[in-house]
């Protein structure tokens, strides 16, 4: 039996399912991410190495700059025990960076950059324009219900070709800022950087929890 998330308004924890949730930490908006993590009541670990990956039941890809993590990721020998472990099916959540690094194609990418796949889709990178483009919102999400999702895009990317992903979030102008293709989820947005927790919620409840073995 998988367990299931209370949620938050019916339960102050959902510490009681024993998860343990990394997020990787070699750029960006770690401590964000493990605030939300915290207020969810979930265990976390920082990943900066593939020992790391050991015991985990998700990945966190944080935003920030994902030419850098992926330079990174060769540094520290992450990449190859990642991709790895996504292939076999470790449930992961990229935001903003995170998202074009689970991806299986960039546009605007720097020269040489590579990504660790995971969603078969097309992304282009800074595609709102710079960071004085940058901007708060809220996504109706059908995935999460009650009010609205917070959303702030920082020098966000937009999902330009979905492949067999499904979309789980979309602009009122049809873009698309956040996709599922079985464990794997990525959104264009931050969530955290608002404290909001409820796509975090359902990434857990949803993906996290039914992928355990
Ligand atoms: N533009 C950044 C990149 O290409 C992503 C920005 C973010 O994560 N907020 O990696």
């Amino acid at each position: 039996m998988c367990p299931t998330f209370p949620h938050l308004t019916d339960s102050p924890s959902v510490a009681g399912n024993s998860l343990t949730i990394g997020v990787l930490a070699l750029q960006g908006d770690v401590r964000e991410h493990e605030q939300v993590l915290d207020a969810l009541g979930v265990a976390h670990r920082q990943v900066r190495n593939g020992n790391d990956l050991d015991g985990i039941d998700g990945l966190i890809i944080p935003g920030g700059e994902s030419s850098v993590i992926d330079k990174l990721s060769h540094i520290f020998e992450l990449r190859e025990p990642l991709i790895e472990a996504i292939v076999d099916g470790l449930p992961v959540l990229g935001t903003c960076a995170g998202l074009i690094l689970l991806s299986a194609s960039l546009i605007g990418a720097i020269d040489g950059q590579q990504t660790f796949g995971g969603l078969d889709i097309t992304v282009e990178r800074n595609a709102f324009g710079g960071q004085v483009e940058s901007f708060e919102t809220t996504i109706v999400m059908p995935l999460i219900g009650g009010e609205p999702v917070k959303a702030a895009f920082i020098r966000a990317p937009i999902i330009r070709d979905t492949g067999t992903s499904t979309v789980i979030a979309e602009l009122p102008n049809g873009d698309v800022v956040g996709v599922r293709n079985g464990n794997c989820v990525g959104i264009s947005f931050h969530p955290e950087v608002l404290g909001e927790s409820r796509v975090h919620e359902w990434w857990l409840d949803t993906v996290v929890a039914n992928a355990r073995r």
